[in-house]
Parts: structure tokens; C-alpha cells; sequence
């Protein structure tokens, strides 16, 4: 089925999932429209993600196309100009930040990038998305600029497999980087993988294990029509199935209390020794809750991952004299007109133009 002819009626049990996430509560008086990046729903915004680039050096199937034009470096954001807006937003109630790309570690120098966010006054909390092909020797240098927190990107442990999604080798250079990443102190280190049916179905398992003895928390994040690829709704492997896979040959899981306005639902393992994630992106989206802005490489704000509009910042960062007021007012603007949702469930459903690589995961 294409996702044109999408029901938008749940298709698998709930089961450990349990209902959508409700609204977040605000009450009236911590309501401060004009100085807050609150939406028409009432939704408050502190997490910004911020893509460096939107060049990589893998090339995952799921996320961008194999014959890629890669944008000039003329036109990203020089750190100075995400630090101004980092700064702009910070004054409007932005306090975490994720440093995200195309690979975020392929922007020459990030750990300076990272020094210069972790100064913004505001700013409590720096995070990084990477592939983990550059962790091993960058991973000390981000630790040492300030970042704790650490995702990497990996599908399967199988070299073959690892070759097949993301049309590069390197699964070897990715585990070292998480060994660095262990090493260096970074905690938590978070290992995502993308759940793709008749691929993960054979990753799962492994991963969970791999995930289990080394201390990293597995999240797996069903997938979603916003890389090169035809998507279809048959590809997505759902959280459930992926709860059930590794409840039934890794460990029983119990729900783990989760912050609300994470997308991520976690899970212990009953007999403690560690937590396993799911972002059921497709089957729960976690709308209601969304607290994340984005920044592109190019200096376009999107208020939302499927968001078919964008607000050009860049051009206000390169004026001549920068007009902080009018960066926080597009901002608010951006923020404000926020949709609901997005509609991957709705025959309505318009894929961006941009692909996943291009906007920051
Ligand atoms: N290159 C870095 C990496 O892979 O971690 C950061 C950027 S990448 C676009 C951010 C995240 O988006 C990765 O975890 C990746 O697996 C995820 N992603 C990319 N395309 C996706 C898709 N179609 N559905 C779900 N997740 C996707
Ligand atoms: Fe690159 Fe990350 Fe996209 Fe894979 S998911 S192609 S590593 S940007």
C-alpha cells in the first residue's frame, strides 16, 4: 500500500505502549507568549537542533540519495552565526541544544562550535547525533568541549548489512567510536537504529545484546517518509514488534518513567541492566508533546521535521548590523504557526522536499 492510501485506524495492539501521550499541562500564568516560543496548541518549545552540514560520508539508504549535491560551503551557517542565533533563541527559553547533519563530525573543528554553545548563557545541555565513522578520534575533544550527551546512528553489527544500508563500509569504525565514546566519560551514549521491516527484524536481537553488555541505551526509531527512498507503510517495523522481539529473546521489559515530552518511550529491563528506547514516529507520534526546532546547515528554521515551510534566518545572521529582535521575532512567528501535527497517517500527507540528511535528524 502507498502511503497515499493510508488508514489513519492503528494496526498493531498497544500492548506495553499503552494510549498516545497526552498534551503537555500549562497553566496561565507560566504562559508568556511574547517572551516564550509557545505555539497556537499551547506547546513550549526549548530544544533546538541545529545541522552543521548536510554532507555525510555514509550514505544511508532510509536518508538521502546516492547521487547526492551536497550544498556549497559558502552557504552554511559559520559558527559565529549559529552561536548568534543559539544566543537569540537561548533568551527565549531555548536550553538544549543537538548538534545534528548530515554527519555533524565531518564540520571541520566542532568541538569549537561546542565551546562556543556551551558559554550561551541558558544553554544546560549540548547534545550530538552522529554516525560514529569520526567518533574515535574526535570523541575525547567533544568530551573535553563540554558535550555529555552522545547518540550514534547504528542499523546492524553485520558488515554486509551495514555496507547494504548505508551503501559504505565502516560498522568497525563505528563500534571503536563508541568504545572512544565510553572511554572519553560520555554519558548517557544512546545507540539509535532505524526499524525497517526485512531489515531489522535481524538486528534487533543482536543489537540489543550488544546494546546490553556494553552499557549503551537502545532506541530504535521507526521509519519514516522523509529520506530518498519510496516509503511505504508495509517497510515500517513498529515499536511493538520490536518491544515484543526483545522482551521475548533478550529480557522482559517494564516501562521505565519517561519525561512526557521525550519521543522516546523507555523501557528497563526487568532485571535491571539497561534501558531500551522506542520512537514510534509512524504508529504513536508524539506530536502532542513536541518541544524540538530545527535550524538547517543553510540557516532555515523548521518548526517541525515534516514542515513544508521554512523561515530564512541566514539572511538576517549576514545582515550588516544583526537585528537580535528580528531573529526572536521570526522565531516566535515560526514557532507560533506550528501545525498540529504532522499527518504520515493522513492521505493528506505531503513528503518534504528536503531529505532527512538535509534538514538534521
Ligand atoms: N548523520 C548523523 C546520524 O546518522 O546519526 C546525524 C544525522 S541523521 C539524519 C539523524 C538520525 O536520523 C539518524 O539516527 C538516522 O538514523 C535518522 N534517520 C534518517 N533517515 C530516517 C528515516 N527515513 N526514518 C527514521 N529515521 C531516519
Ligand atoms: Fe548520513 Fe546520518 Fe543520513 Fe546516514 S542517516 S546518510 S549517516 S546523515
Amino acid at each position: 500500500m502507498k502511503n497515499e492510501e493510508i488508514s489513519t485506524e492503528p494496526r498493531w495492539p498497544l500492548g506495553l505502549l499503552g494510549e498516545s501521550p497526552a498534551a503537555p499541562v500549562f497553566h496561565s500564568s507560566l504562559l508568556t507568549p511574547h517572551s516564550s516560543l509557545i505555539d497556537s496548541h499551547g506547546r513550549r518549545h526549548n530544544n533546538l537542533r541545529v545541522s552543521v552540514t548536510d554532507r555525510c560520508n555514509l550514505r544511508c539508504t532510509y536518508c538521502m540519495p546516492e547521487d547526492v549535491t551536497f550544498r556549497d560551503r559558502s552557504e552554511l551557517l559559520s559558527f559565529e552565526e549559529i552561536t548568534q542565533f543559539v544566543r537569540v533563541a537561548a533568551t527565549l527559553g531555548v536550553n538544549k541544544v543537538r548538534l545534528t547533519g548530515g554527519e555533524p563530525l565531518m564540520r571541520k573543528e566542532l568541538h569549537k562550535l561546542v565551546r562556543m554553545i556551551a558559554v550561551v548563557p541558558g544553554i544546560a545541555d549540548i547534545g550530538v547525533t552522529t554516525n560514529g565513522i569520526l567518533l574515535a578520534e574526535q570523541a575525547q575533544a567533544l568530551f573535553d568541549a563540554g558535550i555529555r550527551r552522545m547518540n550514534v546512528s547504528l542499523d546492524t553489527l553485520d558488515p554486509g548489512r551495514f555496507r547494504e544500508l548505508t551503501r559504505r563500509d565502516g560498522v568497525e569504525k563505528v563500534l571503536a567510536g563508541l568504545d572512544a565514546a565510553k572511554r572519553a566519560g560520555f554519558a548517557p551514549i544512546k545507540v539509535n537504529a532505524v526499524a525497517i521491516r526485512g531489515f531489522a527484524e535481524h538486528d534487533v536481537v543482536p543489537l540489543a545484546r550488544y546494546c546490553r553488555d556494553n552499557g549503551f541505551e537502545l532506541r530504535f526509531i521507526e521509519y519514516m517518509p522523509i529520506g530518498a527512498d519510496v516509503w511505504e507503510r508495509e517497510k515500517v517495523f513498529f515499536a511493538s514488534e520490536i518491544l515484543d522481539l526483545i522482551g521475548n529473546e533478550v529480557g522482559a521489559l517494564v516501562p521505565a518513567n519517561t519525561d512526557p515530552s521525550a519521543p522516546a518511550l523507555d523501557f528497563n529491563y526487568r532485571d535491571g541492566g539497561g534501558t531500551v528506547g522506542v520512537i514510534a514516529s509512524v504508529s504513536r507520534p508524539f506530536c502532542r508533546s513536541c518541544n524540538r526546532i530545527r535550524l538547517t546547515a543553510d540557516g532555515k528554521l523548521r518548526n517541525c521535521l515534516f514542515a513544508l515551510d521554512e523561515t530564512d534566518v541566514k539572511g538576517l545572521l549576514r545582515s550588516a548590523s544583526i537585528n537580535e529582535e528580528a531573529i526572536g521575532n521570526a522565531l516566535r512567528e515560526s514557532v507560533w504557526a506550528k501545525w498540529e501535527g504532522h499527518e504520515i497517517n493522513a492521505k493528506t500527507f505531503v513528503k518534504p522536499d528536503r531529505t532527512m540528511h538535509a534538514i538534521g535528524g
